[in-house]
């Protein structure tokens, strides 16, 4: 059954030429992308990467500022309470878990990694509040490792393209290591999150204007002719 579903997703999949027509539109379209979240080191990646979910990364950096200034090291963060933390991540959502976390992390950093973030997605997994999609963020914008972490903007926008076909991030993200080639990862992380904020939101794409338009397949279903 698990084969038969492979072969049926396999086969909706987009044609390579097809795949690769997007995302020259997309690259021609957002050629400046990159992440939104600022930092000056692995850590305070990791930290701001934390931060962002269910938030946006303008409000991240809104307050990493302060909280970096206090907390300049993974040392001082692992030396805190999580309630010294909560005064400064508070217009962040969920914070007093995202506290935990970040000192939960910190202290793991220091105590098995020597203080350093790991590139390694196995290691990275291991940290409090790291999940698959936070891991994938930082081996991409830290290390400059091939990474996609599929986001809700990489997994909706992907997935109306028809450069996935799946039903969960874990699927989508597979779909698109196949559909995009390893170089372009990372960048595709980002044009897609870009598209997915910019033209093709959740609610009521910009389809008129979108320049993906004829190549969506999205858009094809829902814009049949006759
Ligand atoms: S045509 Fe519409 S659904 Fe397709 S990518 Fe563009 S905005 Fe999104």
């Amino acid at each position: 059954m698990e084969k038969a579903d492979k072969g049926k997703r396999a086969q909706k999949r987009l044609p390579r030429a097809r795949a690769r027509e997007m995302l020259d539109v997309l690259e021609k379209t957002y050629p400046n992308a990159r992440s939104g979240l600022r930092y000056d080191n692995a850590f305070q990646l990791l930290v701001a990467a934390i931060l962002s979910a269910q938030t946006t990364d303008k409000q991240v950096n809104r307050i990493t500022k302060d909280l970096f200034t206090r907390f300049p090291a993974p040392e001082d963060f692992a030396a805190a309470e999580p309630e010294e933390l909560e005064p400064y991540i508070k217009s962040c959502g969920v914070y007093r878990n995202k506290a935990k976390n970040i000192v939960g992390a910190a202290r793991m950093l220091v105590e098995r990694f020597g203080s350093e973030v790991p590139n390694d997605m196995d290691a990275l997994m291991q940290l409090p509040g790291v999940g698959r999609k936070t891991a994938n963020v930082v081996r991409a914008n830290a290390f400059g490792e091939d990474a996609i972490a599929v986001d809700t903007h990489v997994f909706r926008v992907a997935n109306r393209l028809g450069l996935a076909d799946a039903k969960d991030v874990l699927h989508t993200e597979h779909d698109l290591m196949k559909s995009i080639p390893r170089e372009k990862w990372s960048c595709a992380h980002h044009w897609l999150i870009w598209h997915g904020r910019m033209v093709c939101r959740a609610q009521n794409p910009k389809c008129g204007g979108c320049p993906l338009r004829s190549l969506c397949r999205h858009y094809a279903g829902t814009h049949k002719s006759g």
